[in-house]
């Protein structure tokens, strides 16, 4: 059997950080089925919050390069990445200067991304650069082990842990606190489980192709309603890659049509030559039939497995991506595990996975059926005036990730939110919604991005304090609000960090925002309220873990502190000054 270290008795373990017992034994790293770009993005999105983790593959620990498998990560899954390490995704993908949509002849909507006020790009890259990033970073941290040729076939759960079993050749156990399943659509950990993975086969059909070529949009992603030429069909996509390199993807009957290579090369000659007046000289690099499903397991926990990524869900019909999708679920199930595994989970923190992620990719699910019809009818609705621009909205949606199709998630009705009290407060973050990348001042005074700050394991207490920038860095901890602040944070049942901003969106001075460790707005509180604040943060763990007695918490605050001026607080008088709240 495969312990935490693998190890013999008596030998050195080969992660420093291990938690041990009470008896000095260490406890066994979480297993990660798959070293797919979701399971590998877990196992460093626990290890950045100091979990070990073993990942099992039954390949040989490296992809076949396919140009035409690519991920198309949205803003918070591309800043998720560069946080885990994933270099590729800042060194290797391509962001499109703009979004273009044609209808027929006519040009209906353009995006320009970029910094100077336009929103930002989507970051565009083949699937197997996104993955050796991934591999490269895991190839850094000791606290990852990756284990190729690993099939996993059995798992056995007990009250202390997981064992999963991997077969030959080097057939072995291997011991685990929690076991998560990012294998993939086939996912063998969701049929040892028993779950069931209803949904629709073959939603949408698409030929693609990888190409390098000129086109007349350089840069720019296009998505083309019923192009006019022959072999156009209804819509076909081309989005940049690094290095001159499209990808175009043509949308197939779902069913039927056999795309022959003589025929995929007839749409490529057409299309180029619809778009350019003559088709250009082009270099084909890859070419494949993705074909959409659209399925959701009906649990993604059972004890102490989980499931994650296409092994959890399928979608990607209308521009929808399951892979940012699974990215987002590790980002959700990260912390709850190193929290559990660090200062142990309730039942509510752990149920609170599905019941955020699986509802929000239900509700995903959900958007996209209810406007396949409307945007891929045939009859007469597609053609009248003014639905055009409706139904492109949509779609641009789905494939820039905004709206019902694409938007970040919003975990509005979750078990970890806390119950709503007159001491909070409105700001431009819905309340479960990803908190705006203000600039804040860390406790030693350095000036840092706010969702720099997420996935460490623990939540952010975020004063927005006007006029902090001028403040004496040597003092600013015993300023105004902040040594009451402190002082809370430091009470709180969870790992926090205090971090004060100049000004956050729709906020108005001295409100208090609790973050969670993934970037979700908890509270907002107008001045400093002890209780409230550790109310919320204990709602945001889901209670005191298992076994656990709750603690006593702050005493009532009773009214809010006002705002103090820097420097000339009381509290200077206590010993505040060059601590940080980030002790606990
Ligand atoms: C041509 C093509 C184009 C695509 N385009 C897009 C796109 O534009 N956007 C998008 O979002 N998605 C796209 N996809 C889908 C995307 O590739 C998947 O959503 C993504 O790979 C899912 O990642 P994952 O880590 O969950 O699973 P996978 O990438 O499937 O990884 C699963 C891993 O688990 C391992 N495994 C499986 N079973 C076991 C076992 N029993 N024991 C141990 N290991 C096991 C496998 O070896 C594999 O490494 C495309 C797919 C194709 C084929």
């Amino acid at each position: 059997m495969h312990t935490f270290c693998d190890r013999a008795p008596g030998s050195t373990c080969r992660f420093p950080h291990v938690r041990t017992d009470g008896r000095g034994r260490a406890v066994d790293p979480v297993i990660v089925v798959g070293a797919g770009p979701v399971g590998l993005a877990l196992s460093l999105a626990l290890a950045g919050q100091g979990v070990p983790s073993v990942v099992l593959d039954e390949g040989a620990g490296k992809d076949e390069p396919r140009t035409a498998r690519t991920a198309v990560l949205r803003p918070d899954t591309a800043e998720l990445l560069e946080r885990l390490g994933c270099a590729t995704v800042r060194d290797d993908g391509a962001r499109w200067a703009g979004w273009r949509s044609l209808r027929r002849h006519q040009e209906v909507r353009r995006i320009v991304f970029g910094d100077d006020g336009g929103p930002p790009s989507p970051v565009h890259l083949p699937q197997h650069d996104l993955t050796r990033g991934l591999r490269d970073a895991v190839t850094a941290h000791e606290l990852v082990r990756t284990v190729p040729h690993g099939r996993l076939d059995t798992i056995e759960q007990d009250d202390g842990g997981v064992t999963a079993h991997t077969r030959e050749p080097g057939a072995t156990s291997w011991r685990g606190s929690f076991l998560v399943g990012c294998d993939g659509a086939r996912s063998t950990v969701r049929k040892l489980l028993d779950i069931r993975f209803p949904g629709r086969t073959s939603v949408e059909r698409h030929a693609v192709a990888a190409l390098r070529t000129e086109l007349p949009w350089p840069d720019e992603a296009l998505l083309h309603r019923m192009p006019p030429w022959r072999t156009g069909g209804q819509e076909v996509t081309a989005r940049p890659l690094p290095g001159g390199v499209w990808r175009l993807d043509w949308l197939l009957p779902s069913r039927g049509e056999l795309v022959t290579p003589e025929a995929l090369l007839a749409r490529i000659r057409d299309t180029l030559g619809g778009w350019c007046g003559e088709t250009p000289p082009y270099e084909l690099i890859d070419t494949g039939v993705y074909t959409v499903h659209h399925r959701l397991a009906r649990r993604w926990r059972v004890g102490r497995a989980f499931l994650a990524g296409d092994s959890a869900h399928l979608l990607g019909a209308l521009g929808t991506q399951g892979l940012d999708e699974g990215l987002r679920d590790i980002d959700n199930l990260a912390w709850k595990l190193a929290q559990a595994w660090h200062l142990g989970a309730s039942e509510t923190l752990l149920d609170s996975y599905q019941a955020e992620r699986r509802t929000a990719v239900a509700a995903r699910l959900r958007a996209a059926d209810q406007a396949l019809p409307v945007l891929r009818g045939s009859g007469l609705r597609t053609y009248l005036s003014g639905t055009a621009r409706g139904h492109d909205t949509l779609l641009t949606g789905g494939h820039l990730g905004r709206g019902a199709l694409g938007a970040p998630p919003e975990y509005t009705h979750s078990p970890l939110t806390p119950l709503h009290t007159e001491a909070q407060t409105l700001v431009g973050t819905p309340l479960g919604g990803p908190v705006a990348d203000v600039r804040a001042t860390a406790p030693d005074g350095t000036t840092v991005r706010l969702r720099d700050r997420l996935g460490r394991g623990r939540q952010l207490v975020v004063l927005v304090a006007p006029g902090t920038g001028v403040w004496d860095r040597r003092h600013w901890m015993t300023a105004g609000l902040m040594p009451r602040l402190a002082a809370a944070v430091t009470a709180l049942p969870v790992r926090a960090e205090l971090l004060v901003a100049e000004s956050y969106p729709g906020a108005t001075a001295h409100t208090v925002l609790l973050v969670r460790p993934d970037g979700h707005l908890v509270a907002a509180f107008h001045g400093v309220r002890p209780a409230e604040l550790y109310a919320a943060a204990d709602a945001a763990r889901g209670g005191a873990p298992a076994g656990a007695q709750a603690g006593p918490g702050p005493q009532r605050s009773g009214e809010a502190e006002g705002p103090g001026e820097p420097g000339r607080s009381g509290s200077e008088k206590t010993t505040h000054a060059g601590r940080t709240a980030d002790i606990n």
